[in-house]
C-alpha cells in the first residue's frame, strides 16, 4: 500500500498520516520531520535546511529527492509506506517515478487559505516525538504536554502567521501542479479537510479500500 497526501502545509496531512499508518500497520514518511530532526541534531543536511525551512521555502529537490530515496531503502518500507510532505515540486515526483515507485492512491486533502492560518495559530508539536496537536481541535490531556510520551508541546518556528503566508504562496505555486500531474495518471482523490479528524479519516479510508 503505497499513499501519499498532498495539501497546503496545515491541511492535516500529519494528523491523518499518523492514524492511517496506524491502521495499516505502514510508516509514515514525513520530508518535514526529517528535516527537523536532522536541524535538532545540527547535522550537515540540518545547518544546510534550516534557513530554507524558517522562511517557509522549499529545501533544494536534491536534498529532499536524496531524504528519500535513504528512507524508502529500509526494510520497514516493504510493504508500504504514505508519504506526506513529498512530493513538493514536480521534479520531485518524477524523481519518484524515476525510482520505479508507483503510488496507489494520491490523497489530496484540501482546505482553503482562510482556515489554514486559522488552524496554524493553534498548531502544536511534541518536542520530543513529534505527534501533532492543535489547542482547540486536537487538545493534549494536560496543557502543554504530550499524551503520548510526555514530552513538552512547542510551536514550529515556520507556524508563525508571516512565515505561513510564505509557505501558503510557496505551496500554491509549487505543490499544487501535483494535483494535475497525478490527475493525469488517474491516481488522484480529493478529500475535504475541514470534516472532523474521523470524519475525513473515514473518507480516506474508504478512497483506500475502493469503497
Ligand atoms: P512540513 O513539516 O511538511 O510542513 O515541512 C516543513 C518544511 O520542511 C517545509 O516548509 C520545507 O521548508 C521543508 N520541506 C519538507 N518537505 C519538503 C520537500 N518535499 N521539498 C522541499 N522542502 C521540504
Amino acid at each position: 500500500m503505497k499513499l501519499m497526501f498532498l495539501g497546503a502545509p496545515g491541511a492535516g496531512k500529519g494528523t491523518q498520516a499518523e492514524i492511517i499508518a496506524d491502521k495499516y500497520s505502514i510508516p509514515t514518511i514525513s520530508t518535514g520531520a526529517i528535516l527537523r530532526e536532522a536541524m535538532a541534531a545540527g547535522t550537515e543536511m540540518g545547518v544546510k535546511a534550516k534557513s530554507y525551512c524558517e522562511a517557509g521555502k522549499l529545501v533544494p529537490d536534491d536534498v529532499v529527492i536524496g531524504i528519500i530515496k535513504d528512507r524508502l531503502a529500509k526494510d520497514d518500507c516493504k510493504g508500504g509506506f504514505i508519504l506526506d510532505g513529498f512530493p513538493r515540486t514536480v521534479p520531485q515526483a518524477e524523481a519518484l517515478d524515476a525510482m520505479g515507485i508507483e503510488m496507489d492512491h494520491v490523497i489530496s486533502i484540501e482546505v482553503d487559505d482562510e482556515s489554514i492560518v486559522e488552524r496554524m495559530s493553534g498548531r502544536r508539536l511534541c518536542g520530543k516525538c513529534g505527534a501533532s496537536y492543535h489547542t482547540v481541535y486536537i487538545p493534549t490531556k494536560v496543557a502543554g504536554i504530550c499524551d503520548k510520551c510526555g514530552g513538552e508541546l512547542i510551536t514550529r518556528a515556520d507556524d508563525k502567521p508571516e512565515v505561513v503566508k510564505d509557505r501558503l504562496a510557496t505551496y500554491h505555486s509549487q505543490t499544487e501542479p501535483l494535483k494535475d500531474y497525478y490527475a493525469a495518471k488517474g491516481k488522484l482523490a480529493l478529500v475535504k479537510g475541514t470534516d472532523t479528524i474521523d470524519a475525513i479519516t473515514a473518507k480516506i479510508s474508504a478512497v483506500i479500500d475502493g469503497i
